[in-house]
């Protein structure tokens, strides 16, 4: 059995949004039947829309912040009940039983992580993400929403979140380190309020000074315009940790020779083209070049009781969903401040 519910889709990768219809499982025994409230627009989702990354399969009903109500559980679901507030961030399932997965780490899994939307769920069908009123999930990939945050702050924790909190928690962010997050959009200013929750000295590295006072408020020590070459000069060897957000290829060496000793640069940005750098800039101060996607469910799950605890939620805009292809424009051109956030109520 199926359930039609109305959903927000991508025809292909150059045309419009538009509304359409899609169908939702009955729930299976492990089940969460969600109503969604909100859900985020993540650069993530306009790369995939747009094919920008690999060839897609289309209608795509994008949407990996998702925030919501649980109105149904199946028959052997245990950790939650009708009118919890839940959240499902990039990924709805994974093998499980890989040595990936038994570490926590289904985002690795070494079978195919299921993929919240541009995925295949385990029936071999295409999975769709949170642009739609509902979603059917299995309960072990469903995460719990805090007292104290609320549901449009919170959806893109699910996402821009965790893909900032683990590079920060790997590399030890926290007292005495000091970090700088290049860009400063949906993933940047998380990152910020993360690092400086964390106990972080915080730099913002942005390509201008237009954001500048927005940096300070979101808890930044330090706010740097990229486009002024004098600045890259001035902060040679200074960080610890640099956490690149930027959705396009930057120049690495450049913000390699930003670190001093044993610094690393963790890329979370994912740009569809390669990016190249000169190897002497990792060689001096012994840098690391790393990278990290989102986070595993137990670390997603942290990062929610930490934003809880100490009050970091997203800063929103929260739009109808017939804005949707507008706030795609509106990213791409860096004019976000600095979450966009889909009303789903607009849908129904
Ligand atoms: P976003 O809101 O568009 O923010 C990206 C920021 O990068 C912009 O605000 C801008 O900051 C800067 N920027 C944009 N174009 C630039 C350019 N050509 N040169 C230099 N800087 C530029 O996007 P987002 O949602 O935060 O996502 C950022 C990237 O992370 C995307 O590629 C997305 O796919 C990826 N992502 C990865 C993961 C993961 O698991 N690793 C998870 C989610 C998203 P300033 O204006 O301040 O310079
Ligand atoms: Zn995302
Ligand atoms: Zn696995």
């Amino acid at each position: 059995m199926m359930r039609t519910v109305n959903a927000f889709a991508a025809s292909s990768a150059t045309e419009p949004l538009g509304p359409t219809t899609i169908e939702r499982r009955d729930p299976l025994p492990h089940d969460v039947v969600i109503e969604i409230k909100y859900a985020g627009i993540c650069h993530s989702d306009i790369h995939h829309a747009r094919g920008d990354w690999k060839s897609e399969t289309y209608p795509m009903v994008p949407g990996h912040e998702i925030a919501g109500v649980v109105t149904k559980v199946g028959s052997a679901v245990t950790g939650h009940e009708v009118g919890d507030r839940v959240g499902v961030g990039c990924m709805v399932d994974s093998c499980r039983e890989c040595v990936n997965c038994r570490a926590g780490e289904q985002q690795y899994c070494l079978n195919g992580t299921v993929l919240t939307y541009a995925g295949r769920d385990r029936d071999g069908r295409p999975t769709q993400g949170g642009y739609s009123t509902h979603i059917v999930v299995t309960e072990d990939f469903v995460l719990n929403i805090p007292e104290g945050l609320s549901p449009a702050e919170a959806a893109p924790l699910l996402c821009a979140g965790i893909t900032t909190y683990a590079p920060l928690r790997q590399w030890n962010a926290g007292p005495g380190k000091r970090v700088a997050v290049v860009g400063l959009g949906g993933l940047g200013h998380v990152a910020v309020k993360l690092a400086r929750a964390m106990g972080a000295d915080v730099t913002v590295l942005s390509r201008t000074l237009k954001k500048q006072d927005d940096g300070f408020s979101l808890g930044a020590h330090d706010y740097r315009a990229t486009e002024d070459l004098a600045t890259f000069e001035e902060l040679a060897g200074s960080f610890d940790l640099i956490v690149n957000t930027v959705s396009a290829s930057v120049d690495v060496s450049a913000y390699l020779s930003l670190l001093g000793l044993d610094g690393a640069l963790a890329n979370v940005g994912a740009p569809p083209d390669p990016v190249s750098f000169n190897v002497f800039s990792l060689l001096g101060n012994r840098r690391s070049m790393s990278g990290s996607l989102i986070g595993g469910i137990r670390e997603t799950q942290e990062m929610l009781d930490f934003c809880a605890e100490h009050g970091v939620g997203a800063e929103v805009e929260v739009i109808g969903a017939e804005k949707i292809n507008e706030a795609y424009d509106r990213v791409l051109a860096s004019d976000v401040r600095y979450r966009f956030v889909i009303d789903i109520a607009t849908l129904a």
